[in-house]
């Protein structure tokens, strides 16, 4: 069956598309770009005043399945990456049991292809259960649909480790994903350490504790030739090395969070909402500042989630005891538009690059572009719906949204995967 979407504005920099026209789907491929187009049946999408763009892909995500399935599933964590406007996302591997051999890359993919409303591409543990004493086994689970590698959640603790990872992995050619939290210097600290942190009597996460594991994998990067992609930086020291690094020709990409990018410790206030404890923590106004600089001069290559759902019961403990992380997957694209594109900082041209090609290009999965005989994986943005953010918004099994009673500007009102709608009319199409 065909599928026309009339009318939309179609973007896609990387083959320099950015105009009013027509798509045409056909056989989940996409089958015509153009002016005036026509199908002989089929279904017509009326998209004017939508843009329509490659499909988004959030390359950090906590699907919690297996083990957690109370907070998210495959199921319900695919439901919510397609509300969000997602047509692919990265798994962690910080699951239970962590994903460390073949055998449990193949159930993330096995599942997603029964449950999964989008494509899901796992990531392995870089070592054995992610606790960094012995190498996982990183070529089984290449072979088995792993895209990249990460202990994710903790970090890989010592350089030599780190160095061993990094190595092995140049062999395979895939890249590694580095938590860069330094435990030795995070200890038991929650908020940011400074004026916030006194104020509100929590124990300190300095920013050294992520700049030094970020000065030391850029370092392994060039002693290893490997690739090496850093999640979530919130520290305007990280970003400065980043930019030094590319400047010098590095294999260093880099992703940051709606969370770090619009929100600051000045958001955590006496009533020690545990929605904004995350790890790394939120940081102060300059750094913030840092990281949309950073966005804007190409620094960083991609806007990733870190969607980290959470039971009620749990982060309803005190801040010191409740988890780190706040879901994100369905207010990411929102909270781009309202306080970026709609503030004129970025182009969409410029979302697509840090929210489609970015993420597929840092972690080498294969590109989608608006393109005749491509793959037709593709998100219709209505730029102008109104996002009331409440707990019944959420597709995702858990709530612990930082930016719960916000109104956001703009939404994803269609996906498209592989041809399939897994949203339509803003609403997620079960299969
Ligand atoms: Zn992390």
């Amino acid at each position: 069956m065909a599928l026309l979407f009339r009318g939309a504005r179609v973007v896609d920099p990387r083959v320099g598309l950015d105009e009013v026209c027509d798509v045409v789907v056909r056989d989940g491929l996409i089958a015509e770009i153009g002016k005036d187009l026509s199908i002989p049946k089929g279904t017509t999408i009326e998209c004017a005043e939508k843009v329509l763009v490659p499909g988004l892909v959030d390359v950090h995500v906590h699907l919690r399945e297996p083990g957690r399935e109370d907070k998210e599933t495959i199921r319900s964590g695919t439901r919510a990456a397609a509300h969000g406007g997602f047509t692919a996302v990265c798994a962690m591997p910080n699951t239970s049991p962590v994903t460390d051999t073949g055998s449990k890359a193949r159930f993330i993919v096995e599942r997603a292809a029964a449950e999964g409303l989008v494509r899901v591409h796992p990531i392995g543990a870089c070592t054995v259960g992610s606790q960094g004493q012995a190498l996982a086994e990183i070529g089984d689970m290449l072979a088995e649909g792993a895209v990249a590698f990460s202990d994710d959640g903790h970090g890989v603790q010592t350089s030599g480790m780190m160095r061993l990872v990094m190595d092995y992995a140049k062999q395979f050619d895939t890249t590694i994903i580095s938590h860069c939290e330094d435990e030795s210097l995070v200890g038991k600290g929650v908020v940011n350490e400074g004026v916030v942190s006194t104020r509100l009597g929590l124990p300190g996460w300095p920013s050294a504790g992520e700049e030094t594991q970020v000065a030391r994998d850029i370092r392994l990067a060039e002693l290893t030739g490997c690739r090496l992609h850093l999640a979530h930086l919130s520290t305007a020291g990280s970003v400065a090395m980043v930019r030094a690094a590319k400047a010098k020709g590095l294999r260093v990409t880099c992703e940051v969070t709606p969370h770090h990018l619009f929100l600051t410790e000045d958001d955590i206030t006496e009533d020690y909402d545990t929605n904004f404890k995350m790890n790394p923590p939120l940081r102060s106004t300059e750094d913030r500042e840092a990281l949309v600089e950073a966005l804007t001069d190409g620094t960083i290559d991609c806007i990733a989630t870190d969607h980290a759902p959470h039971a009620p019961h749990e982060k309803a403990l005190e801040f010191e005891l409740a988890p780190f992380g706040t879901t994100g997957l369905e207010t990411a694209l929102s909270l781009v538009i309202t306080n970026l594109v709609a503030k004129e900082l970025l182009s969409w041209g410029d979302v697509v690059g840090l929210m489609a090609h970015g993420p597929r290009d840092s972690l080498g999965l294969p590109p989608v572009t608006l393109e005749v005989g491509q793959v037709a994986d593709l998100t219709v943005i209505d730029p102008e719906a109104r996002v009331e953010v409440n707990e019944s918004f959420f597709e995702s099994k858990s709530v612990n949204s930082a930016f719960l009673g916000a109104t956001l500007l703009g939404k994803a009102s269609e996906v498209l995967v592989g041809g399939r709608f897994a949203l339509r009319h803003g609403k997620v199409v079960d299969a």
